[in-house]
């Protein structure tokens, strides 16, 4: 169950690529995005539990050195994010439990490079990064509620100012759906265990690793 909503899951964020490089396509000069370009890899953002489990997907396919560095990157950082902004922090994490306000100042406090993001700038993991990386280099309006999303990254939002660039319109009312089905799904594989809400990229691969192994056990 949980991997046939992962797999609809990594196919339906393939969409929102395909939708951000049309946007790119036609406004060349308001998307500055390149391969090596990553300082919006160097920040604290919030996710779903789907997306951890989709990274931990990912890296499972890796070589077992490869897997264990992205683990201990992954322990590493939340470590750091114990003791540094948030000591009562414990895996599994939900922003929830702390409040968004709160995070939002432990994020600003916390500026540290993504676990996944290589040497080069380049992101390790770039086939199953989260739905919030796809998304920074522009803006969209939501279609559904008529929102626009916020902003993630000042160079972007540099280049789109010199070019009177406007949101264009996404669709995430089955990504949301997607999202809730999956946190549903959960619940009912760990007995309640799991709550909504967010998590952050390596909390959200620690947590999916800790209950995978509860699976295998
Ligand atoms: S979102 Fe900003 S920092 Fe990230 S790749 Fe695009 S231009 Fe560079
Ligand atoms: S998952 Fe990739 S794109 Fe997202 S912050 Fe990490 S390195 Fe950057």
């Amino acid at each position: 169950m949980l991997n046939k909503l992962l797999h609809d899951y990594r196919i339906r964020l393939k969409r929102i690529d395909t939708i951000f490089d049309d946007v790119r396509r036609k406004h060349p000069n308001a998307v500055p995005c390149h391969a090596g370009c990553s300082q919006c890899c160097y920040a604290l953002f919030a996710v779903p539990p789907i997306d951890g489990f989709l990274l931990l997907n990912e890296l499972q396919s890796r070589s077992k050195d490869t897997y264990a560095r992205a683990v201990n990157a992954c322990k590493n950082l939340f470590e750091i994010f114990q003791r540094t902004v948030c000591t009562e922090a414990s895996i599994p994490f939900r922003i929830e439990q702390i409040g968004w306000k709160e995070f939002e100042s432990m994020a600003e406090m916390f500026c540290r490079p993504c676990p996944f993001l290589t040497a080069n700038g380049h992101c390790g993991v770039y086939a199953s990064r989260p739905r919030i990386c796809r998304l920074a280099g522009t803006v969209f309006m939501n279609s559904e509620t008529g929102i626009t999303l916020p902003d993630f990254c000042d160079i972007a939002a540099a280049a789109r100012e010199q070019t009177g660039f406007l949101p264009e319109e996404i669709d995430f009312h089955e990504l949301d759906m997607m999202q809730m089905e999956f946190n549903d799904a959960l619940r009912s594989c760990f007995n309640g265990v799991m709550s909504t809400g967010y998590t952050f990229p390596a909390a959200g691969v620690l947590e999916a690793r800790q209950f995978t192994d509860r699976l295998d056990t």
